[in-house]
């Protein structure tokens, strides 16, 4: 039994049981047995790969995203580039390194890293001691200096805990984790319905909220509205709020069990992009797209990017550039082990009403 389970069975034989909302954030980020706080989750050897870890060509595009941004932002002589959950550091380290490119904008650039897990900070140093700029580390993204900034968040808004209700015939009530006779983790329902969900639905349905995504959106877009920049938001998810379950386990490289060993598996949920879009507007922004993760780096030019790549690399190397290209941008399957990330990753923006149109956002948006 993981130590965090040992935990939370006494904490919930001594309270009661939790919210999933809760459940979520401590196995994810209880200080000391926390999945992000104890550990190196990525790659082959770990639980599962993200886009910059597939391929140096996603960050590269990206860096050069934040460099026409800052351009299209009249190329303020400071800027705060953050990236918000950078795991490895790699997304950042490829992003400046391709930055290169526009020496005017890496002069004015101060890297603001955010993260809460000090294992992951440590490797980000690692990755980022010979970037050439100054950079900082901060726990929560109000500590970010003000100042105009482009913040960058790929897979971030996935691990924000995320609170789920179940429609019963009195209402929507919270759905909980408790323990069974066994003293095993359960699901279950809060008595009291909540009054503030006004969605109809079938006994039965769940309805997810990210209520801290969508805090730190508001807390991001306000910002943004009054001190000007950006932000780029990648990740899976769906353009619709919709009713339906995505809370889900990662170990491996496999789906788990939410409930089986909390702490040792990822834990994530699919992105609600609609609702993210509803509290940037409402903060004063625009919202670009959401566009798909293929339609945003193919418009990029991840096809250009990969042929200057292999004009460089040794001829065993081109199958796997192509290979990267598939799996950031294809069509193929959503999951398994060919997957792709092209249709079910999104990329969305938000800027000052009076910015854009951004690189990337050329398509029409998802409905
Ligand atoms: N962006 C990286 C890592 C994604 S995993 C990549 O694409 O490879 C999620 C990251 O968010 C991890 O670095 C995790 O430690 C961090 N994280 C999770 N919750 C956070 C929070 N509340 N504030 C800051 N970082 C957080």
């Amino acid at each position: 039994m993981s130590k965090l389970s040992q935990i939370l069975r006494e904490m919930i034989a001594q309270e009661g049981p939790i919210s999933v909302e809760r459940y979520m954030a401590l196995a994810l980020g209880h200080p000391q047995h926390g999945y992000y706080i104890s550990r190196e989750p990525f790659g082959a050897a770990g639980d599962f790969t993200t886009a910059p870890e597939i391929s140096q060509m996603f960050g590269e595009l990206i860096g050069l995203w934040a460099a026409e941004v800052w351009s299209l932002m009249g190329s303020p002589a400071h800027i705060r580039l953050v990236e918000l959950g950078p795991g490895r550091g790699t997304l950042m380290s490829d992003a400046l390194r391709a930055a290169r490119v526009a020496p005017a904008f890496r002069a004015a650039l101060q890297v603001h890293l955010v993260e809460t897990s000090p294992v992951l900070s440590e490797r980000q140093r690692q990755t980022l001691a010979d970037c050439g700029l100054p950079t900082s580390w901060h726990s929560s993204i109000a500590d970010v200096p003000q100042g105009p900034a482009i913040f960058l968040a790929n897979e971030f808004f996935d691990a924000l805990p995320i609170r789920q209700y179940m429609r019963t015939p009195a209402g929507w009530c919270e759905r909980m984790v408790g323990l069974d006779e066994a003293g095993r983790f359960i699901f279950g329902l809060s008595s009291d319905p909540e009054p503030y969900i006004a969605a109809e639905a079938p006994p039965g349905a769940i309805l997810e909220i990210s209520a801290e995504g969508q805090r730190a959106m508001t807390a991001l877009a306000a910002r943004i509205q009054t001190q000007g920049g950006a932000l780029l938001a990648i990740d899976y998810g769906h353009t619709r709020t919709d009713l339906g379950e995505s809370l889900q386990a990662v170990r491996a490289h496999r789906f788990a069990d939410p409930l089986e060993n909390p702490g040792e598996a990822d834990l994530t949920a699919h992105v609600d992009f609609a609702a993210l879009g509803r509290a940037a507007k409402a903060a004063g922004c625009r919202v670009h797209g959401p566009v798909t993760q293929g339609a945003f780096l193919n418009q990029l030019g991840l096809a250009q990017r990969a042929m200057a790549l292999a004009k460089r690399a040794a001829p065993d190397q081109f199958d796997a550039i192509e290979a990267a290209v598939y799996r950031l941008a294809g069509h193929g399957p959503a999951d398994g082990p060919n997957a792709t990330m092209g249709d079910l990753f999104k990329a969305m923006a938000v800027t000052r009403p009076d910015l854009g149109p951004l690189p990337g956002f050329q398509t029409e948006p998802l409905a």
